[in-house]
């Protein structure tokens, strides 16, 4: 049986991207009768609280998404250190240092957009890693073959492309990476639904998922972001609007028809609920650019 997730960090509240990429995850694997899973990502330890992975779940209900299970990723603490000490037990791991200011003085532009790190302390000792330390993983050299389901190329040579991946921050925490492929690897993952804001970090994930022997890859769908100016710029739409004041101003139905439009798998705004858009959803459906929406201080409308 295919196994999908759907796994929110919960740094934040909910905003209508939150909920676009719920609803593409839950419409993808609800159309192919595999389990969906919710998994709440609560490792950064500044950020995440836990009345908002609380909250993040009932706004997805909320919405009229359902999942099969939820669980939280601190839950698993136990599992991700266990494959960080894997890969430092094959002579993988090493510490780290190097502030993101050195990063930047540096100069060299990762491919999203952030600062690749050059792998600089390859040559350092786990042996001298102290608690305050950083450690990395060395990726394999060469390209990484990976494919979109939509047929998007996103193969990629991690190690020039990106840097050595963190395993354990600065702050002692697991890397994102490291707990995403661990935890998708222990709960069967076949499939990736997620925002292509992603996408360009989907070969270290599968590089991370190869060294940890972790089975096979899930296939990788990546979707459209809804995004809104900020000054000359598009971000992704964060900040504009809460949950709770488009809750105040939206029915669930009404919020679906705005999300379902916006995405386009409806002509109109029209209030919807996902089990009626259910009946014909497909992929090819589905726009593939972003959409710039606005806030207005009442509605959600289209900018394009
Ligand atoms: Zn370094």
């Amino acid at each position: 049986m295919e196994v999908s997730r759907y796994a929110p960090s919960t740094t934040g509240s909910a905003h209508p991207g939150t909920l676009l990429a719920g609803l593409l995850c839950w419409l993808d694997a609800r159309s192919r009768g595999a389990r969906l899973l919710l998994r709440l990502e609560d490792l950064d330890p500044q950020r995440s609280r836990p009345e908002l992975a609380r909250a993040m779940r009932d706004d997805l209900l909320w919405l009229g998404l359902d999942f099969d299970e939820v669980s939280f990723q601190s839950d698993a603490s136990a599992a991700h250190r266990e494959a960080m000490e894997a890969l430092a037990a094959r002579g993988l791991v090493y510490p780290c240092r190097c502030s993101r200011a050195e990063l930047r003085a540096q100069g060299e532009r990762a491919a999203d957009g952030g600062f690749r790190y050059p792998n600089r302390c390859r040559a350092r000792d786990l042996a001298e890693a102290t608690p305050s330390d950083a450690l990395r993983v060395r990726v394999p050299a060469g390209t990484i073959r990976v494919q979109d389901e939509s047929g998007a190329d996103l193969s990629q040579d991690v190690e020039s492309a990106f840097g050595d991946p963190i395993v354990r921050r600065r702050d002692g925490g697991v890397s994102y990476h490291l707990a995403s492929v661990v935890d998708d690897a222990r709960a069967g993952v076949t499939r990736v639904v997620r925002g292509r804001d992603l996408a360009t970090t989907t070969a270290t994930q599968v590089a991370l998922r190869t060294l940890l022997e972790a089975g096979p890859d899930p296939v990788y769908r990546h979707h459209l972001l809804l995004l809104e100016r900020r000054g000359d710029k598009l971000a992704k739409l964060h900040g504009s609007v809460s949950l709770a004041e488009l809750r105040d101003r939206y029915d669930a139905p009404s919020l679906c028809g705005v999300l379902a439009h916006a995405a386009g798998l409806a002509d109109t705004v029209d209030p919807v609920t996902p089990p009626e858009l259910l009946a014909d959803f497909s992929w090819s459906r589905v726009r593939e650019a972003d959409r710039v929406l606005d806030w207005d201080g009442r509605s959600l409308l289209d900018l394009d």
